[in-house]
């Protein structure tokens, strides 16, 4: 019989592969350690990426004690994370911009307190924050963004509107939101799509084409004369007004209505023959830049009294024209922001949700674009 060779493992490579095992578990060891930690960090809110960033860089504790944090997680994923800026990114609110966390990295170089950046990041978007964060430090920060809707963008006109004018931040604010810092009728802005809410003013302007979307012909039982126009929703509502104010025996008409931009250069050159500049000024919106362009605005007449102002039916029109949606538009109150004088015959439709705010506001329809439309 063959005798059986027995195989026997060499020393040396018995040795190799308990180096091996030993190495293995080392790394198995450090991977469920590893993979634990990252675990730990993601059930916070941290993403992957900021929790790999958090334990490679050794803050682990640091955000453990913290906890869940947007802008400390947008400082690990970030390039421009600087370890130095780490408890001012704990402080300062999240927002969503591409340029974050530079432009903290920037507004602390430049010396802002957490409290201004905050303020910054509150009113400016990303572009807006980037540009500030490049200028020097500037004063009255607090004052004029204690406002809500200021604007970053904005800060050198308001600082001097109010040296100019001794204004408070209110006024200021809302005045150079509205670009009323600067004159009548230059740099306005251009206003291209047709909706009820638009602003049309001496600083929002119409193009000479524009049309209302939604244009008709009014049936002349509503108005003094035939073939005059508007918009459609703004007529429904206006007929509803008048069926309403019938009832209780008050008669309104239209009598002026939808005016195109040459109907509103013709009309200028009129008042301006009979009355001269100065009336054409504060009665005459130039064209472009009149509301009645937009086919939303109407002025209302009574059938039994030529004066509007002294009718009955405008004191009916004072209480009730907002629960169909109209404004009273220039008010005497109003004279110094619209920058038109009293107009008790001019409405214009906005539709009952602003009408009625407005009218329980006791607010022109300039500061409620100032506050809830302007983008
Ligand atoms: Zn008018």
């Amino acid at each position: 019989m063959k005798k059986i060779k027995k195989i026997k493992v060499k020393p040396k490579f018995g040795l190799f592969l308990k180096i091996l095992g030993v190495v293995f578990c080392i790394f198995l060891g450090v991977f469920l350690f590893y993979y634990k930690q990252v675990n730990d960090l993601k059930r916070l809110g941290y993403s992957n990426m900021a929790a790999k960033n958090i334990l490679f860089s050794f803050q682990k504790n640091y955000i453990m004690s913290v906890g869940e944090n947007a802008t400390l997680n947008a400082a690990f994923e970030s390039d421009d994370f600087v370890v130095d800026n780490l408890d001012t990114y704990r402080k300062i609110d999240y927002v969503p911009h591409k340029h974050f966390i530079k432009n903290i990295n920037q507004l602390v170089k430049v010396g802002y307190s957490v409290s201004d950046m905050n303020i910054i990041f509150a009113h400016g978007d990303d572009e807006a924050v980037t540009r500030f964060s490049k200028r020097e430090k500037v004063r009255y920060l607090e004052e004029f963004f204690s406002v809500d809707y200021a604007k970053l963008d904005l800060y050198d006109r308001y600082v001097k509107y109010s040296d100019d004018t001794g204004e408070d931040e209110n006024v200021t604010v809302l005045f150079v939101n509205l670009d009323m810092d600067l004159p009548d009728y230059s740099d306005s802005k251009l206003v291209d799509k047709f909706s009820i809410d638009m602003l049309v003013n001496k600083h929002h302007h119409l193009s000479e084409d524009f049309v209302p979307d939604d244009l008709i012909t009014i049936d002349s039982e509503y108005a003094s004369s035939d073939d005059l126009q508007c918009s459609h929703i703004a007529f429904n509502a206006f007929k509803k007004m008048s069926e309403a104010a019938s009832k209780e025996g008050y008669q309104i008409v239209i009598n002026s209505a939808y005016r195109s931009y040459a109907d509103q250069v013709e009309l200028s050159d009129v008042y301006l023959k009979s009355y001269g500049q100065e009336y054409v000024n504060k009665y005459v919106a130039k064209p472009g830049y009149s509301e009645h362009q937009t086919g939303l605005a109407f002025d209302i007449g009574s059938r039994t009294v030529n004066v509007f102002g002294n009718s009955k039916e405008y004191q009916w029109m004072q209480d009730h024209a907002h629960e169909y949606g109209f404004i009273h538009r220039f008010t005497k109150s109003y004279e110094f922001i619209t920058g038109f004088r009293s107009e008790p015959w001019h409405y214009r439709y906005v539709g009952v949700d602003i009408a009625t705010y407005m009218k329980e506001n006791n607010m022109s329809f300039e500061e409620y674009w100032a506050l809830f439309l302007d983008q």
